[in-house]
């Protein structure tokens, strides 16, 4: 017989700004993906799944320089939180890509080389809007306001037009092909709202892309025009090609191109469905399977955001409840395609009422009597009657609808579904009353079947859920004496009668317990950060004399002088302050030489806490005027000592 070769499934969540500490909404994402990707592996594929964290461009180069840490530094310190909360949450992710990491940046450098020697990328001129205060071009779908200008939605002021050389990409010559292949393709992107939004797009003209800066300095530079760095969303996306292996292990790119499904939320569909279908076409790949913008969970019917302080913190729950009830309640509310609103009560009343009322009382109540009746393991049992038929006929049918929706990525429905079959099972224990039959001494017979009937039916729904609730899962399995996990068997090796009725059961622990509303809200307010304000209106601070008096303002003297390495604008100062000698980090390095100032003398503060810029510890701050972003010191010009208060 000829070997057969196991069909593959590709499945990626965006990268992550690494940066963002990650949400709700990140972890919807996350847990979709895994979900699919457990499901495929049960379903007899052979799974890659791919996530990871976008790493590179100006505002993680801002952050970090406030920090006084490189890029890289920030980025290492902070992606831990992404990959700490897929733990938390059982992700199984196959491989996690940073965009620092050299085999993207390298392949990236190697794309884009053979677009621009191919002619699809070309050097123009771009204008734009430009925030001068952040040194960046707006998004071109910014708005214009009733003035006709721009104004930065990062700072709020401004925005004047610019133009700089450029790097563009020819998508204009994309326009037909796409148009095509949404035609040929209707399920590339799904929902089918969705396919006919990016269509109308495409069908409304495409402008070639600007897809280098000058003004970013941490990205991937162009290769041999290393003044341009490659923009956010050409260096992003290719990482799901680059995650897979292009370039560097191409039995693996080889084996899983192209992806079956990207995952992503609604807001980035136009650079999955429109953007990136254009790159892989000019670079000749095939295409994706399917892009699949999901909805948002809403907050208080508000789409969560930093700004707005309504982000809902996954470890609140997680570490109330662990991740299955999270992972549940999020497949199971709503469909993949549309919004959902979270609530607390919404969210306690569906763990409550699904896992610890339906799911975990049926393991509870079958365990418990397994127990008490035949201490453990169930004895010789009596041959099917109708109903018992009725029950296992009924999972079958459930089995089929459960997989085909898994199939077709409807995750709700196919939980929805699994809980009937869930609720059949409680009806069937209480229609065959084992409890009275226990009471009947010639009827151990049947009562062994009513339980192992019971007992099968847990096992036949511990696997069906085991891609959403892994854990929850694998815990059954083990009460139930089983020596596999649920994921070791492929649903179709998978049958009802398999429980062998002598296997050694285990007493019951509690799986799901209930929540109680008045103290999850409690635990969620001590965890919870403050929400943040609302922006105010920029008015004058008063502050009062005793405030102002808190400044200790002191006459320093600099002794030495240097500049501080990798910068441009920062010296290294050494100072006297008449009882001690300092060191502060003074951003004054474009407007004197270290040279000229020694011997100077001006005003320090002295009692401001210590802070690291750029790897170096200053201790204090000097006073200087600003003009032009340079910084001009007010020097003492009569003889003073050192250490001498201003006031
Ligand atoms: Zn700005």
């Amino acid at each position: 017989m000829a070997k057969k070769f196991k069909p593959t499934f590709y499945v990626t969540t965006p990268i992550y700004y690494v940066n963002d500490v990650p949400h709700i909404g990140h972890a919807y994402t996350t847990i979709i993906a895994d979900s699919l990707a457990r499901y495929n592996k049960m379903a007899g594929r052979e799974v890659f799944f791919l996530t990871g964290t976008d790493e590179h461009g100006q505002k993680i180069e801002k952050a970090a320089a406030e920090k006084g840490m490189t890029p890289l530094q920030l980025a290492d310190s902070v992606v831990t939180r992404a990959q700490d909360l897929w733990k938390a949450l059982d992700i199984s992710h196959d491989f996690f890509i940073r965009t620092t990491m050299e085999i993207h940046e390298k392949g990236v450098q190697k794309l884009f080389k053979n677009l621009l020697d191919k002619g699809d990328i070309y050097k123009g001129e771009y204008e734009g809007w430009y925030c001068v205060s952040d040194e960046n071009f707006l998004a071109e779908d910014v708005p214009l306001n009733k003035e006709g200008v721009k104004v930065c939605p990062d700072c709020g002021k401004k925005a004047a037009v610019v133009s700089e050389e450029t790097y563009f990409f020819r998508l204009s010559a994309y326009q037909q092909k796409l148009l095509e292949y949404y035609e040929a393709h209707p399920q590339f992107v799904r929902p089918p709202s969705r396919m006919n939004e990016v269509a109308n797009f495409v069908r409304s003209g495409l402008r070639d892309l600007s897809i280098t800066r000058t003004t970013v300095k941490w990205g991937v530079p162009v290769p041999g025009d290393p003044a341009h760095t490659i923009y956010v969303w050409f260096d992003a996306l290719h990482n799901y090609l680059t995650g897979i292996g292009w370039d560097w292990d191409m039995t693996l790119f080889k084996k899983y191109w192209p992806a079956n499904l990207h995952l992503i939320g609604k807001d980035i569909l136009r650079f999955h469905a429109v953007f990136w279908p254009a790159f892989l076409m000019a670079s000749g790949f095939p295409l994706p399977g399917c892009v699949f913008g999901h909805g948002w969970w809403l907050k208080d019917e508000a789409k969560m955001s930093k700004s707005k302080g309504n982000v809902l913190d996954p470890y609140v729950i997680i570490d109330a409840l662990g991740p299955d009830p999270l992972r549940y309640f999020l497949l199971r509310e709503i469909p993949i395609g549309l919004d959902g609103n979270f609530s607390h009560e919404g969210f306690i009343h569906r763990v409550n009422s699904d896992l610890a009322n339906d799911f975990g009382n049926l393991v509870h109540r079958t365990l418990t009597m397994v127990q008490q009746y035949f201490g453990g393991a169930i004895g010789e049992r009596e041959d099917e009657s109708a109903d018992d038929r009725a029950l296992r006929e009924m999972f079958e049918r459930v089995k089929a609808a459960v997989l085909g929706h898994y199939e077709s990525y409807a995750v709700n429905k196919a939980l929805e579904e699994l809980w009937t079959f869930i609720g059949a099972a409680n009806k069937y224990l209480a229609d065959n009353v084992p409890w009275k039959l226990t009471k009947e001494p010639d009827k151990r017979r049947r009562l062994a079947r009513v339980l192992w009937q019971a007992a099968a039916a847990i096992r036949g729904a511990g696997h069906l859920v085991a891609p959403v609730m892994p854990g929850s899962a694998k815990k059954i399995w083990e009460l139930l004496g089983e020596t596999a996990a649920p994921f070791d068997v492929p649903f179709a090796d998978f049958r009802f009668a398999d429980l062998k009725p002598g296997q050694a059961m285990k007493a019951p622990v509690p799986l799901f317990p209930r929540v109680d509303l008045k103290e999850f809200l409690a635990a969620e307010a001590k965890h919870a950060p403050p929400a943040k304000a609302e922006p105010k209106e920029k008015t004058m601070d008063i502050i009062t004399f005793e405030e102002f008096k808190k400044l200790d303002l002191r006459v320093a003297l600099v002794l030495k002088a240097e500049r501080v390495e990798g910068t441009t604008k920062l010296l290294k100062l050494q100072i006297d302050l008449g009882t001690e000698q300092r060191q502060i980090v003074a951003g004054v390095a474009e407007t004197y030489t270290p040279e000229e100032l020694v011997g100077k003398k001006f005003t320090v503060i002295v009692n401001l806490k210590p802070a690291i810029i750029r790897g170096v510890e200053s201790q204090g701050m000097l006073l200087a005027g600003l003009t032009g972003g340079k910084a001009v010191i007010p020097f003492f010009e009569r003889d003073i000592a050192p250490g001498s208060v201003v006031q």
